[in-house]
This record gives structure tokens, C-alpha cells and sequence, in this order.
């Protein structure tokens, strides 16, 4: 069951995430092309390992496993998901 970002992380990328990664699957990254123009950070949800280190980083709490996404935010899972399947993560 993948983590997934949510909407507290639009507009904020605060990135701290991305560093504590151990799989490097949260993109684009600061380092990235793409960074400066997305809303919000990702996670890729066939690489992330379920460890649970983004989630306790985050300072706006914009990050949660998928089954206990708030039933408003739920629309996240897809957003997290479709950004890798369309080939965004330039990693
Ligand atoms: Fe990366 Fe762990 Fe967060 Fe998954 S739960 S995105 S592996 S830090």
C-alpha cells in the first residue's frame, strides 16, 4: 500500500521528503527540470516501499499511506499514479 501526496503539498514542495527517500521515488525533485513547474511533489506508487519516512517530514502533513487518504483527498491516489504512467518522472 503506497504513500501518497496530497493537496497540503501544492504550492509548498517543501522537498523534505525527497531526502529522506530511500528509494528515491518521490519526483521531480528540486534537482529536476520539471521542478519549479508543477504544483505539488509525487510518489510512485510501484516503487515506494511503504517505510513511512516521507509522512513523518512533511511539514504541511500533505503525505499519508493510500488507505487512510481522507475521503476528500482520495482523487490524490489517481493524481500520484497517472503522473508516472505518463512518463513525467524524469529520474
Ligand atoms: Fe519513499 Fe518511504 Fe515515502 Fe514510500 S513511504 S515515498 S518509500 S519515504
Amino acid at each position: 500500500m503506497p504513500y501518497v501526496i496530497t493537496e497540503a503539498c501544492i504550492g509548498v514542495k517543501d522537498a523534505a521528503c525527497v531526502d529522506v527517500c530511500p528509494v528515491d521515488c518521490i519526483h521531480p525533485t528540486p534537482a529536476e527540470a520539471g521542478f519549479a513547474a508543477i504544483d505539488q511533489l509525487y510518489i510512485d506508487p510501484l516503487s515506494c516501499i511503504d517505510c513511512g519516512a516521507c509522512q513523518v517530514v512533511c511539514p504541511v502533513s500533505a503525505i499519508f499511506p493510500e488507505d487512510e487518504v481522507p475521503a476528500h483527498l482520495t482523487p490524490y491516489i489517481e493524481k500520484n499514479r497517472v503522473y508516472y504512467e505518463q512518463g513525467s518522472n524524469t529520474a
